[in-house]
């Protein structure tokens, strides 16, 4: 064998899975299309919920994050039909970061490629892939351009080459597709100023929804998400739509005086799409290739983070000992059930409906119940199973809770008698 491990992608997932594996003694190739070791993702909101902190801590890229210009995010406020929803002060849950990917990206490559045992190759784009007689992947066949091809074996192929997976494509995984029926736009302001609660705020409207979020360096950023039906006004005029969208938040941002420093980035669809992590013998899939999920709730870059450090951790040992790796991949796949709860929530809540009677009464709730206000910033922030909040005794609390609230309303309303 080459390799112990042969890795396609050399972003976020696959960098954080090389530095994983060459700590744990393995020799890894990064293989990774572009030629640049400061290539990025350029369509990427790069909001990283809290519930990836622990990861990016353990693999020491926190620190050096922030030593970036990285901003942090402690206290996100969401306004509901109800009301502000805020974490109470010291309610533990873990904060979000927030890197430009044309720093994070090339910062992880970075990283990985000084890690004994990685060898980071720009410029390899995997082309097809190698397989034994019982259909186990066994590598991969790579073009640096032109029409040489090299040969690479390993123990482990894993798929970090984003949702368009060429590894997943070529190795035949079945893709679930599912619709997003909403599309999103944002830029980034120097001198905005916010006015909602929490350092960054996000706006659950009845279907669209829109945040406004610290992105390092100073800079504000303000997104958009409208359902698809109001795809024609932005068809017409994306910047005057996009200022109206904002212009209207309740407590929205103040962008008078600050100056728009990029113009509108976004797409006006994208849909999710699932695959096995652990398709063939062989063959592991991490990141965007395993799920690219909505990029409304901004989940995939912890996802990426996550899934590669969770497949790390479950097969290293078996590829340092000669163990059993179909165990370990299976190990890996159990690992990513996290995932999978919470992309099969994201797939509905990508339709679009407006909130349903619970949904309501939760927000509700949570705009004066600290408890709930809590387990929605911990759900939201993936810290915890999606059982924080979708969880019968939520449910009750917030309804028996809403329904006190309005009769001890009612009741003062009565004491203090009619207005004259
Ligand atoms: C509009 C939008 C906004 C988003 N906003 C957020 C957000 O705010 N927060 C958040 O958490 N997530 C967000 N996401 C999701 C996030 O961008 C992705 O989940 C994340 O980039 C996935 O990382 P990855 O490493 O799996 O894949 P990618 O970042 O897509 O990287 C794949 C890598 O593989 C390489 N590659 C591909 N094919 C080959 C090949 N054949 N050979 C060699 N190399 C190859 C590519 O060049 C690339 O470097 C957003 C997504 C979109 C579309």
């Amino acid at each position: 064998m080459d390799y112990d491990v042969i890795i396609v992608g050399a972003s976020l997932a696959g960098c954080t899975a090389a530095t994983a594996y060459g700590r744990a003694g393995l020799r890894v190739a990064l293989l990774e299309r572009h030629r640049s070791p400061q290539a990025h993702k350029t369509l990427c909101g790069h909001f990283i919920l809290g519930g990836t902190q622990d990861v990016l801590r353990q693999m020491g890229f926190w620190q050096p994050m922030l030593t970036q210009g990285a901003a942090v995010t402690t206290g996100l406020g969401a306004w509901s039909r109800s009301g502000w929803i805020a974490p109470p002060p010291g309610s533990a849950v873990p904060a979000a970061i927030s890197l430009r990917r044309h720093k994070l990206d090339p910062l992880l490559r970075d990283l990985a490629s000084r890690t004994p045992g990685v060898d980071l190759m720009l410029g390899h784009r995997v082309v097809d892939l190698v397989e034994d007689a019982a259909g186990a992947i066994t590598g991969v066949v790579v073009t640096t351009g032109g029409a040489n091809r090299t040969t690479l074996r390993a123990r482990l192929v894993v798929g970090a080459d984003g949702h368009r997976s060429t590894v997943a494509r070529l190795a035949a995984v079945a893709e679930d597709h599912a619709p997003n029926n909403r599309f999103l736009f944002w830029t980034y302001y120097e001198g905005a100023t916010m006015n909602g609660p929490g350092d960054g705020q996000v706006w659950l409207m009845d279907r669209d929804i829109a945040v406004c979020i610290r992105a390092g360096d100073g800079l504000t950023q303000v997104g958009v998400f409208p359902t698809k039906d109001r795809l024609p006004e932005f068809t017409n005029d994306r910047a005057t739509a996009f200022s109206r969208f904002v212009e209207r938040l309740p407590d929205g941002p103040s962008l008078a005086g600050a100056r728009q420093v990029s113009n509108l980035i976004g797409t006006t669809d994208y849909p999710c799409i699932r695959r096995d992590p652990a398709p063939r013998p062989g063959l592991a899939l991490i990141g965007d290739a395993a799920t690219a999920s909505d990029p409304v709730p901004a989940v995939g870059c912890g996802w990426a983070f996550r899934s590669a450090a969770w497949l790390a951790e479950a097969t290293a040992e078996a590829l340092t000992n000669g163990g059993d790796l179909p165990g370990a991949l299976r190990a890996y796949r159990r690992a990513h059930r996290f995932i999978d709860k919470y992309d099969a929530l994201g797939r509905r809540e990508a339709l679009a409906k407006p909130p349903n009677a619970i949904q309501r009464a939760v927000r509700t709730a949570g705009v004066s119940d600290p408890e709930i206000a809590r387990r929605i910033a911990m759900f939201s922030m993936r810290a915890a199973e999606p059982s924080v909040l979708l969880n019968p005794k939520v449910v009750i609390r917030s309804v028996v809770g809403t329904q006190r609230r309005r009769l001890a309303l009612r009741g003062g309303a009565a004491l203090t008698g009619p207005r004259r």
